[in-house]
């Protein structure tokens, strides 16, 4: 069945002629995938479109070379651009796209998105977490919209939806994402060369960071769950910024026999983000969502500010707790 909301998405999309198409802070391979296959897509259906995320862009992804296209929030004036729509893609709730959520009541908002625990902030909202990728949802919308994919579009599309499943291994690794990958690699995408962009482009600096994450291991309830830290001076001791410890939390998640994995890591001085990752039935998406923040069952994430050993301590006992009543 065809969501009501993507006829109205596709509709609105149509008549429109200037359209902001937005992402998420922290920005993963699926937000940029997305923010960028919209923009492409409507680009090449003669839209003016700006493309903008207000957070650094992580150094490898700029080995795509649309990548430039996305700008900052300081280097775009959306009111004086004065858009007929923004679009937000992969964004859970407005506290996730940073500076433009003081912008969005300005506008006629469209939200595209898969996380469960999205809070439906736009005036049209397609939210639906069956998909492994919002990449997937914007396929689906170019495609209704007949956009012509040459292999640069197939490339970028693919990206959001190899890196949120994982790299296919993720159980939201579905057959459905395998058939839009196929699709997108008949029109030319190449799977490897974003494999290998993403894993396979490390700093030897990472490998050290990554040592010290290892000194730092705990493990919990049996072993079932495994959380390690990494402060600010981390980080300067070993010349690395946050980009450096993107993987870090699954490689805890790859321990035999852990269920939770939790990565604290604080780049900005007491602001300490956190990741959670669950490996076959933990819904780590609730707990981040009690702390404020977001996700998927099994990937979640939230910033709290604050000493990080407090945020520490009181996030594992709070994880114990809901971890013993769930089992
Ligand atoms: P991360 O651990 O930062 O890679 O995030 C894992 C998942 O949680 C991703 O799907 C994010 O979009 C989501 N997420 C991370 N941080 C937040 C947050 N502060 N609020 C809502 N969702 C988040
Ligand atoms: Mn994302
Ligand atoms: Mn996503």
């Amino acid at each position: 069945m065809v969501a009501n909301e993507f006829l109205n998405i596709v509709g609105t999309l149509n008549e429109t002629k200037k359209i902001v198409v937005i992402g998420h802070i922290m920005p993963d391979g699926d937000d940029i995938s997305s923010v960028l296959s919209l923009s492409l897509g409507l680009k090449k259906l003669g839209k003016e479109i700006l493309s903008s995320i207000d957070w650094k862009i992580p150094g490898y992804f700029h080995e795509i070379d649309e990548v430039k296209h996305i700008r900052n929030y300081d280097e775009i004036d959306v009111y004086g651009f004065n858009p007929d729509v923004i679009v937000v893609v992969d964004a859970s709730s407005p506290d996730r796209v940073g500076r433009f959520s003081e912008v969005l009541k300005d506008f006629k908002v469209i939200v595209i998105d898969h996380h469960a625990t999205n809070t439906y902030f736009g005036d049209i909202n397609w939210v639906d977490p069956t998909f492994g990728a919002t990449a997937q949802m914007v396929l689906r919308i170019n495609k209704e919209l007949q956009v012509e994919y040459d292999e640069r579009l197939a490339l970028v599309n693919l990206m959001g939806i190899e890196t949120d499943t994982g790299f296919f291994k993720y159980s939201n690794a579905d057959e459905r994402v395998f058939n839009d990958a196929a699709y997108l690699i008949s029109l030319g995408a190449r799977p490897d060369v974003i494999a290998r962009m993403i894993l396979e482009n490390k700093r030897l600096e990472q490998f050290k960071l990554l040592s010290r994450m290892i000194d730092n291991l705990k493990l919990e309830c049996d072993g079932k769950i495994a959380y390690s830290f990494l402060s600010k001076e981390d980080y300067e001791e070993f010349n690395c910024t946050d980009e450096d410890s993107g993987g870090f939390v699954s490689e805890i998640r790859a321990i035999k026999g852990v269920e939770i994995a939790i990565f604290f890591y604080e780049y900005v001085k007491g602001e300490v983000h956190i990741s959670f990752r669950s490996k076959e039935w933990f819904d780590v998406s609730k707990i981040a969502f009690s702390l404020g923040g977001g996700g998927h069952p099994r990937a979640a994430g939230v910033t709290i500010n604050g000493n990080i050993e407090d945020i520490i301590k009181e996030v594992i006992k709070l994880t114990k707790a809901t971890f013993s009543a769930q089992r």
